[in-house]
């Protein structure tokens, strides 16, 4: 048994609806874009031990480089 690592969905921080994108315990993502296909928005998130943080939403687009 492996219960440290196992994987779950991400849900869209929009909608709330499941995405096709799944983490791991030990999965780290940053400033991942996340895309809903249900609300085609696209997130900007960071995860770590299957906690989601959201950087921004909601589609915003940000002209400044
Ligand atoms: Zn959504």
């Amino acid at each position: 048994m492996d219960i440290n690592n196992r994987a779950e969905w991400v849900h869209c921080p929009v909608c709330g609806n499941k995405t096709r994108l799944q983490i791991r315990t030990d999965t780290e993502l940053k400033n991942f874009p996340l895309y809903c296909p249900k609300c085609k928005q696209e997130s900007l998130i960071n995860a770590k031990e299957l906690q989601i943080t959201v950087i921004k939403g909601l589609g915003m687009k940000n002209q400044n480089d």
